[in-house]
């Protein structure tokens, strides 16, 4: 974002590109091992040094249970492993299950999962085949997450997260009523989680960030990056909306022109004196950290006014589920009774969040993914010693 502002940033951000198309000219993909890259390749590493047997493309379809243990488990070709200790699951939860989702979504049909198609809900099926019980009562089923919908020139479409830019100075999230319905430099899991509440039930829960042109090319707006790279063809392919004014971006998006008008104004009156009298936008130490350092006196506040005017339709969605297998404290698989279901144990989305469906801050399904593998692991290698 802040590339074509200084040399050294130019130079960092250009270094970065170019290794990127030189990993993808040689590997066909980004060799930087950062973030969730480095965690799961030192987790590989550690798997490989030890010897551990890794099958990829190889799926399970069903436990086996005898006697009251789980003694192993059947892969969709009929082939039968057994186990000597037992089995974790860590199938990725069920964002792609339609039928879960649809019992425990509130506005699935909008909703626009961020998830791997892979995650379907096996691992939760295949336990509650044997007894196990699933989890029903959080707060919110799923890690919540603003979702654009990025139509690719092959036809397909895409998802993008609108994790960063909704806390800069100078976007707003209106409704189709124009009107604005949260903070929007609050946390992702916030926003839709204000949406789900403010859309009208007989409209479809959608919002739309707005922004002028000054914010577009300094922060970019979802898929649109910011200046130097183009934007124009985001306009042609219809994801990016634009106006000369406010009316006319209102129109284009299906936004009530003169409820935008007045949010917009209103928003600006604020703006002028570093202030969100609605939202509070900027009140915190965690809002200006999601800000703007240059943009005084509120690095999170700045008007909307130098046209044109651009908008993102933006609908709930989501990184995982949140929902899952009821587990106790050992990572073990509960039955309908809230016992043990002796060689079985849940991890990662797989297994209900032990944040009970509230998203205090990032690294919710992570955090606890690392802690319970870890924990089960140790579970079932002492039963195995
Ligand atoms: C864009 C994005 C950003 C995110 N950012 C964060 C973040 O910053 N912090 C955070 O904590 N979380 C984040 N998450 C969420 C987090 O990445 C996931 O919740 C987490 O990776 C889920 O881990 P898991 O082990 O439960 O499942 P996964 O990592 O989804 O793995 C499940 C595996 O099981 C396999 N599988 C499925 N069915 C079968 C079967 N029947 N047999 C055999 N194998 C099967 C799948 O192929 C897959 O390999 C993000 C998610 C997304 C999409």
């Amino acid at each position: 974002m802040t590339m074509t502002r200084s040399p050294r940033a130019f130079l960092h951000a250009t270094r970065r590109v170019m290794r990127h198309l030189r990993d993808l000219a040689l590997h066909r993909r980004g060799m930087d091992l950062r973030n969730g890259n480095a965690l799961v390749a030192r987790l590989l590493r550690s798997a490989l040094d030890l010897g551990v047997e890794l099958r990829p493309g190889c799926a399970v379809r069903a436990l086996q249970k005898d006697n009251g243990r789980i003694t192993g488990v059947t892969l969709a070709d009929g082939t039968l492993l057994r186990c000597r200790v037992g089995v974790v699951l860590a199938t990725g939860g069920y964002p792609h299950d339609a039928v879960l989702r649809a019992e425990t979504f509130p506005r699935n049909a909008e909703h626009q999962t961020l998830a791997i198609p892979e995650a379907r809900g096996d691992g939760i099926a295949m336990a509650r085949a044997i007894g196990a019980q699933m989890r029903r009562d959080l707060a919110r089923a799923a890690a919540l997450c603003p979702v654009s919908v990025v139509p690719w020139p092959d036809g397909t479409r895409g998802t993008f997260p609108h994790i960063i830019e909704r806390g800069k100075p100078g976007v707003i999230g209106v409704l189709a009523n124009g009107k604005r319905f949260c903070n929007e430099g609050l946390g992702y899991h916030d926003y839709v989680d204000a949406l789900l509440g403010a859309a009208p039930e007989d409209q479809p829960a959608r919002s739309w960030l707005v922004c002028d042109f000054r914010f577009l090319r300094r922060f970019g707006l979802g898929i649109v990056r910011p200046q130097p790279l183009p934007w124009r063809h985001w306009v042609r392919r219809g994801y990016l909306k634009t106006g000369r004014d406010l009316a006319e971006l209102a129109r284009a998006c299906g936004i009530d022109p003169a409820g935008l008008e007045a949010t917009v104004a209103e928003w600006n009156r604020g703006a002028a004196r570093g202030e969100d009298p609605l939202f509070h936008r900027g009140t915190t130490p965690y809002m200006r950290l999601q800000g703007d350092p240059e943009q005084q006196p509120n690095p999170c506040v700045a008007a909307i006014s130098r046209a044109p005017f651009f908008a993102v339709e933006v609908v709930p969605g989501s990184f995982g589920t949140f929902s899952g297998l009821a587990a106790n404290g050992r990572a073990q698989v509960l039955d309908t009774e809230g016992a043990p279901i002796p060689g079985l144990w849940a991890v990662g989305t797989d297994m209900a969040s032990v944040f009970g469906g509230h998203y205090p801050a990032g690294g919710i399904n992570l955090g606890p993914a690392m802690t319970f593998g870890f924990i089960a692991g140790r579970d079932a290698a002492e039963l195995s010693a």
